[in-house]
């Protein structure tokens, strides 16, 4: 499973295995994919800062060098409007990763300027969770590539080369310096704790009309309602812990919809309510609503029926 970018820059999961053709592909600019930051077990192997413009950057490329004078190897890779800072890490739980992430932007007095961190999750429950654009290929919204670079803005290249090329560049991010696990661990122990997640409310399932007809429920109409899968799905989880798997939502718990082409956040999840819905094209309602108009843009079967199955084996264990 991996996502690939269109040509409008935006993202679909393809639910395929990930062959290394494809990575040659990515690699010599015939399709762009993106690289989950958490593996099927929640562990990541790497931390990702995203600034967003060129203001962030800079202040991501200073951290670099400040980790530079600490022994620390940061790698740096501009893109469209800003760049990532990449750090490598010996295998770490999400939660572990984004403490040492989110007490390495506090120390540098960084974590109130919305950098983004990835992975964006502690664990993942359903979905594939975060990505963040493999690095060295294609944009293919602007058409360049965007090589890595040195904190003095050269193209990054190993000590051995003699000239910086991608192809030396993918060498170096092959086998790239791992931060020292000690250095990791000091961070953690500084960092609160993640607040703990109360365990998923149950949300009181609105009787249905066919049930609350004008004939009283007999008992026998409740027990079938009561053991509706589509009820029961509803229940097993938030529409925002549930859709958070698929999209990026904001603070405010908006974003782009995944549903039309959206340049605003008009996607948004109401918590109170535990429903989701998009003000531009209209849609909203439950996960299941989410999860068929997710299968019908995946070109699947997005029949109610083939969507509760699929959704039953995700959530009803
Ligand atoms: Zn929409």
């Amino acid at each position: 499973m991996y996502p690939l970018q269109l040509e409008n820059g935006r993202y679909i999961s393809i639910q395929r295995q990930l062959y290394p053709d494809l990575i040659a592909a990515h690699l010599k600019g015939f399709i762009t994919i993106g690289a989950y930051a958490l593996d099927r077990e929640s562990i990541a192997k790497w931390v990702c800062l995203d600034a967003d413009d060129q203001l962030r950057w800079h202040k991501l490329i200073d951290l670099a060098q400040k980790l530079t004078g600490q022994g620390i190897t940061a790698y740096l890779e501009p893109s469209r409007r800003g760049g990532h800072l990449w750090l490598f890490t010996p295998p770490l739980s999400g939660t572990d990763a984004r403490r040492f992430g989110k007490q390495l932007l506090t120390d540098h007095k960084l974590d109130k300027l919305r950098i983004e961190l990835y992975p964006k999750q502690d664990k993942l429950v359903t979905g594939p969770g975060s990505f963040v654009r493999l690095p060295l290929g294609k944009h293919r919204l602007t058409n360049k590539y965007y090589p890595f670079i040195t904190i003095d803005g050269l193209p990054l290249k190993s000590p051995t080369a003699a000239t910086p090329s991608i192809r030396d560049q993918i060498k170096v991010l092959t086998n790239p310096v791992r931060i020292p696990k000690d250095f990791i661990d000091d961070l953690i122990a500084r960092s609160p704790l993640p607040k703990t997640h109360s365990p998923t409310p149950k949300f009181e399932a609105t009787p249905s009309p066919e049930v609350t007809k004008p004939k009283k429920p007999t008992k026998k109409r409740r027990e079938r309602y009561d053991s509706k899968p589509s009820e029961r799905i509803k229940a097993s989880m938030s529409v925002q812990e549930f859709v958070s798997q698929y999209m990026e939502l904001n603070d405010q718990l908006r974003g782009h919809c995944p549903f039309h082409e959206d340049q605003i956040n008009s996607f948004s999840i109401n918590p109170d309510h535990n429903f989701w819905h998009c003000f531009a094209c209209e849609r909203g309602g439950s996960i299941i609503d989410f999860w068929m108009l997710w299968r019908k843009k995946a070109g699947e079967d997005y029949s109610f029926k083939a969507t509760i199955t699929e959704l039953a084996q995700k959530l009803l264990k």
